[in-house]
């Protein structure tokens, strides 16, 4: 995950995980690749943010501070850091352009439906800019069922073993 997403959690008194930097360089070891671009495309590991599905202060603030560091709830998607520019599918996909929301379906969006998209052609895709304007609220606008809802989800995807 970007500097984008330590600077979210950060306005909620959350740090990083000190075994973050250990969980993030093994999944990238293991998964050199941003999903959308593809993975027959590896790519300077600098390049490639190492994104959670849900975004780790709501996995925090909800009770399952585990789901920062399980890579069930990680993928890789690109942003420009180093060479030449790239779409920034973590912005885009990971986080519907906001990087205080975040998209439910990014495994789908970045494999399937928006796989190998430019920037520009994300930008002016109809089911994008849906999914943008229908995107999930910031921490601070939940209501305490969306906050239930959330938790349900964790639990679900992810069964506390
Ligand atoms: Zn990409």
């Amino acid at each position: 995950m970007s500097k984008s997403g330590t600077d979210v959690a950060e306005e909620h008194g959350i740090r990083r995980s000190s075994h973050w930097p250990t969980v993030e360089k093994h999944f990238k070891q293991a998964n050199p690749f941003c999903l959308a671009c593809g993975k027959d495309k590896p790519q300077h590991p600098a390049d490639i943010q190492v994104h959670h599905r849900i975004p780790f202060h709501f996995c925090i603030l909800l009770g399952r501070p585990d789901l920062e560091l399980d890579p069930r709830n990680l993928v890789g998607l690109c942003e420009t850091e180093t060479g030449p520019q790239l779409p920034n599918h973590h912005l885009l996909l990971g986080h519907l352009d906001d990087f205080k929301s975040y998209n439910v379906e990014v495994l789908d969006d970045a494999s399937v439906t928006f796989a190998g998209l430019s920037k520009e052609d994300i930008l002016a895709s109809a089911p994008w800019i849906a999914k943008k304007a229908n995107k999930p609220v910031a921490w601070a606008q939940m209501t305490d069922d969306g906050k239930k809802a959330l938790r349900k989800l964790m639990d679900t995807w992810y069964p506390v073993s």
